[in-house]
């Protein structure tokens, strides 16, 4: 075994629970060219699932991968990569990730393990057991069945309080495509709950009472954190306040640093006043509040404070207490998520009493939470909830269901925007229980394969937010023209693809934007305003290629792509500059591996680069210009017929997305009539191994091997 050089573990568990065996690797040597996470979860896919496999296949592995930086204490560190033959793609499955957050990339660290690969089928539920050295198939017989609360707190009892439980309700259980992976009940990973179920997996407890070594010199990395802290605005890097402050030169109505002098997070006893300066780094939690920004104003009275992943200071998932839900519904009065996990009970209905920011609507949301989180169902980036709005209001669901079955629900309690809906909706949907249960548990690919509905009828419907493959768009074209589209075209699921975003709606003016953007991305033109976009050229296209081998790093490092990259800060002093360096100055000091911004960039490329080959590889073609990265229609509409490249309007123009395609591919180094990399730019990325493989299904671009095959 090679010396595990600082940041790494060093070993990766392997636990097939067919045979019951478990097995160590050592990371480096084996992993060494992904770094992890996604890294590690590409390279098992590429080199151990044949193409073909279905998601919930013995065949099909699961893999919890993190990272160098997890576990150590560089900020937003605490990122976990779920990585599997993904069930939601649409027509077929391929491979695709959940991301959780939480503490249990640190814990399986201080386990020893950089990563956890699980393969086969156990013959009965079980849990897995990991406390550092021992690990054990566990019986998990009286757990199955119950939620994932239920497990946590049972398996936690048994094997004490500082473990971390990542566990799957029934929705996993029954093999729902939509379903989740929790690690400490909030914290989840969608898609990949059914893959779990299928292998008769409950949960993973991890304790782990080991540390992480740091390589380079104590004071240096010191001196780094604090630089890195100095760097954060508030979540997803918006560097400006959303209100004037005499300490800020700019502001932005848009912002989600909502945190500000006077507010109070009124549910904490006593109340807490946020009267800290904002560039207070003890305090950096003050200035993001997930649910004020979701959920309006009068979150901040149901405040208790902000929670999240190790070592994060932002703190975005939000503790909300709300007693009347206690006494209304008789489920806890304190809850907490963040981002679309704290709207998922709200989301599903079309009106609610007082508006979406009233008072129903937050105990809707207290709601959802509650009931999702245990139950473990997903809801595709609310995709799930504008499906059952768009067939409810069009009359589908009436039609599709059996006139008992549609009449065993109580549409008046739906129609009024009450909550109490929701305890009969979300457990039927999570148990598959009746047509409803059995087709929308799949996701919107459910709709299409048992209803016979149009894919072509959601990608004209701008309500549903569809993109292609069964998924929504993340972050597309509404924040950033056509860096936003070619971004969404990349992946098998919706993109979640954040370092664009987290640059152009970071809050300072435009013009700020494009000075920083020039130092960055070669040219002012890189960028546009939101919602007043020109042409394409290049320079767009080098920065969609910057975002995504970001994005796949900070999945392979352990880092929250939600915050980072942090090219833009708050610091008016250095002219709002962050570090584009940052990700490679953390990963030399931590490994003690010197690594150039140019050569870390290089390794996520690479990783990127093997997720299309895989991709090749299992949709059997070339083709992915035309076959994958696809866009829907209602892209280049606009509802008040306004034209493409005129201010206001988000609408794209096709031959100009055919262009940026040409582009991106151009300066991906991929074949520009399919889409696929060339045979060199496997080569320039070593993955010389992946060439060889699709070259023997003839699938490298040239050699006569034409797209579309
Ligand atoms: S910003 Fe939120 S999701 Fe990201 S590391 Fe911090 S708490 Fe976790």
């Amino acid at each position: 075994m090679t010396q595990s050089p600082g940041g790494f573990a060093g070993r990766v568990l392997r636990v097939d629970l067919s045979s019951g065996k478990v097995s160590r690797e050592d990371t480096a040597e084996k992993y060494g060219d992904v770094l992890g996470g996604t890294g590690i979860g590409y390279r098992v896919l590429f080199d151990e699932v044949p193409a073909g496999t279905g998601p919930f296949d013995p065949a099909n592995k699961l893999v919890f991968a993190t990272g160098a930086l997890a576990g150590t204490g560089v900020p937003c560190n605490g990122r976990t990569a779920v990585t599997a033959v993904f069930p939601t793609v649409w027509p077929a499955p391929l491979a695709g990730s959940g991301h959780m957050g939480g503490q249990f990339a640190a814990k399986l660290k201080y386990a020893g393990y950089d990563a956890l690969i699980l393969e086969g089928r156990a013959d009965k539920p079980v849990w897995l057991f990991i406390r550092d050295g021992r690990v054990e198939l566990r019986d998990a017989s009286r757990l199955w069945g119950g939620g994932i609360r239920r497990a946590t707190l049972e398996i936690s009892q048994e094997m004490g309080p500082d473990c971390v439980v990542a566990a799957i309700g029934q929705a996993g259980e029954r093999l729902a495509p939509l379903a989740i992976v929790a690690n400490s009940v909030s914290h989840s990973a969608g898609g990949v709950g059914g893959v779990m179920g299928s292998k008769n997996l409950k949960a993973v407890g991890v304790q782990g009472s080991g540390s992480l070594r740091i390589a380079g010199p104590r004071d240096e990395w010191e001196r780094l954190i604090k630089h890195h802290l100095s760097l954060l605005g508030a979540n997803n890097q918006h560097v400006v306040p959303a209100f004037p402050s005499p300490e800020s030169e700019y502001y932005n109505p848009g912002s989600r640093w909502v945190g500000e002098p006077g507010r109070r997070w009124g549910a904490a006893d006593p109340p807490v006043e946020i009267t800290g300066s904002i560039l207070d780094l003890n305090r950096i939690a003050y200035r993001s509040n997930s649910a004020a920004f979701f959920l309006g104003e009068q979150a901040w009275r149901h405040t208790v404070r902000g929670n999240g992943c190790t070592a994060c200071p932002i703190r975005c998932h939000t503790v909300v207490k709300m007693p009347s839900v206690a006494a209304k519904y008789g489920i806890k009065e304190v809850g907490q998520n963040t981002c679309v996990g704290l709207v998922f009970g709200r989301a599903f209905f079309r009106n609610m009493p007082g508006g979406n920011k009233g008072l129903g609507s937050l105990e809707a949301c207290m709601v959802g939470m509650h009931l999702a989180d245990d139950y473990g169902l997903w809801c595709n980036y609310g995709q799930l909830q504008r499906d059952f709005v768009k067939l409810y209001s069009d009359g589908t669901l009436k039609a599709r269901l059996p006139a008992k079955e549609y009449a065993s629900y109580d549409w008046d309690k739906y129609d009024a925007g009450d909550p109490a809906f929701l305890f009969d909706l979300i457990p039927r949907l999570s148990e598959r229980q009746g047509e409803l249960g059995q087709v929308m548990s799949q996701g919107t690919a459910g709709l299409f394969r048992h209803w016979g509905l149009k894919e072509e009828d959601w990608k004209r419907d701008h309500s549903t937010l569809y993109w292609k493959m069964g998924h929504p768009k993340h972050h597309a074209n509404e924040d950033d023209g056509q860096c936003g589209v070619l971004i969404n075209t990349q992946y098998n699921r919706d993109a979640q693809c954040h370092s664009h975003t987290n640059f152009v709606r970071n809050g300072l003016p435009i013009e700020e934007q494009k000075r920083l953007a020039g130092g960055i991305w070669g040219s002012p033109d890189s960028v546009d305003a939101v919602g007043d976009y020109r042409p394409m050229n290049v320079h767009k296209a080098r920065r969609a290629r910057w975002s995504l081998v970001r994005k796949e790093l900070h999945d392979s490092l352990g880092l929250c792509n939600w915050m980072g990259p942090w090219v833009a800060s708050p610091l008016k002093e250095q002219g709002y500059r962050g570090d584009d360096s940052l990700e490679s100055k953390l990963f030399s000091l931590a490994t003690g591996r010197a690594t150039s911004r140019e050569e870390l960039d290089l390794m996520g490329e690479r990783i990127f680069t093997l997720h299309r080959a895989l991709t090749i590889r299992d949709m059997g073609t070339l083709a992915m210009r035309e076959k994958h990265d696809l866009t829907p229609d209602w892209l280049y509409e606009d509802k008040h017929g306004q034209q493409p490249f005129t201010q206001g309007t988000i609408r794209m123009d096709r031959a100009d997305i055919a262009t940026a395609l040409d582009m991106f591919y151009g300066v991906m180094g991929w074949d520009k009539a399919s889409g696929a990399p060339t045979r060199e730019t496997y080569a320039r990325l070593g993955l010389d191994g992946a060439a060889s493989a699709l070259e023997r299904l003839n699938l490298l671009p040239g050699d006569g091997n034409e797209p579309g095959k």
